[in-house]
């Protein structure tokens, strides 16, 4: 039987290390400090930024939510990071993406102080990841290099292969992989033979945003499976083929007219040796490490040791 990664257990183990860093600082000097920025009133974006202000409530960490309306500039949002970068009290600004089309997101996120840059976007911090120099590091990759790290999966001299090369999953991901010694295969729209690509991975990770693209087929025995992919299904007959070895969630899809798939077909995975499922894998870890670049921040700025 293969080993399920529990997101959610490592996402607790996290959090519980976090939360005494928290009571010291807030002890010696201060709370930690993040502040979100929602543009406009894209409802799935309002939703996580809800889940991540409620995490700093839970932790005891200080955030702010600074709403600009959807007709914002680039202009007026560079202003407003600039009076966040200034603020003492804030360690994080965290601008939730999307932003709406007139919005240049580049140079948003190139406005954005450094040390406060806790998503990691800044090019200060991709320099710093890419020469493996300590720095926030993108919160998803992060979070499924925390998971391996914790389940004991070896990574040095493993052959690692990344399918999708987006600057917040796929290319961090290779880079923080190489920088654990694993040899990386980065996989894209372009790839020739995926299948043959994905055969060859002792650590295989998904993250195209396609339910189940990847077959049992394409994954070599005892591999390990990290699916970073989060999709919805609502078509009846393609969750009846996802979902078969799955009976109460195909139940549960019945009954509420969708359920979440990640990148890999969900019921071809008994000869591997690990995966993580969805939902209940990766995505638990993101919103934790968000949590741990603050504190992280918090503790640099106010000088803990
Ligand atoms: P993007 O859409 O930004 O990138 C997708 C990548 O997949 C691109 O590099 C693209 O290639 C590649 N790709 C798309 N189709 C194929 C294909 N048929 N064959 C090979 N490669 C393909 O997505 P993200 O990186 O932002 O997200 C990926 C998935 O991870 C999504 O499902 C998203 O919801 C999920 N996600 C989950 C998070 C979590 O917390 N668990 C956090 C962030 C994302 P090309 O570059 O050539 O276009």
């Amino acid at each position: 039987m293969p080993k399920i990664l529990d997101g959610k257990w490592v996402r607790g183990e996290i959090l519980n290390e976090l939360a005494p860093r928290v009571q010291k600082l807030t002890a010696a000097k201060r709370p930690p400090g993040l502040a979100v920025v929602l543009v406009g009133d894209n409802p799935a974006s309002a939703i996580y930024v809800r889940n991540k202000v409620q995490a700093c409530r839970e932790l005891g960490i200080h955030s702010e939510k600074f709403t600009p309306p959807e007709s914002v500039t680039t202009a007026e949002l560079i202003a407003l990071i600039q009076q966040l970068n200034a603020r003492p009290d804030l360690d994080g600004i965290l601008v939730q993406m999307p932003l709406p089309p007139q919005v240049d997101s580049q140079t948003v996120i190139a406005a954005l102080s450094p040390e406060k840059d806790v998503d990691g976007f800044h090019p200060f911090n991709t320099g710093a990841l890419v020469a493996n120099r300590p720095g926030p590091r993108p919160c998803t990759p992060a979070g499924v290099i925390e998971l391996l790290r914790r389940y004991g999966i070896p990574l040095r001299g493993k052959r690692a292969v990344v399918l999708g090369r987006s600057d917040i999953v796929g290319k961090p991901m290779a880079m923080m992989l190489l920088h654990q010694h694993a040899t990386v295969t980065i996989c894209h729209s372009n790839t020739q033979d995926l299948p043959g690509e994905c055969l060859r991975a002792d650590i295989l990770v998904a993250a195209i945003g396609r339910a189940a693209f990847v077959r049992g087929s394409w994954i070599r025995p005892g591999a390990t499976v990290i699916d970073v992919g989060i999709n919805r299904v609502t078509d009846a007959r393609l969750a009846a083929d996802l979902l078969r070895n799955a009976p109460d969630r195909l139940a549960a899809f019945h009954k509420n007219g969708s359920t979440l798939v990640g990148d890999v077909h969900p019921s071809e995975l008994e000869h591997v040796y690990a995966y993580t499922p969805v939902p209940g894998g990766v995505g638990p870890l993101t919103i934790a490490m968000l949590m741990a670049n603050t504190v992280a921040s918090a503790e640099r700025r106010l000088g803990a040791d």
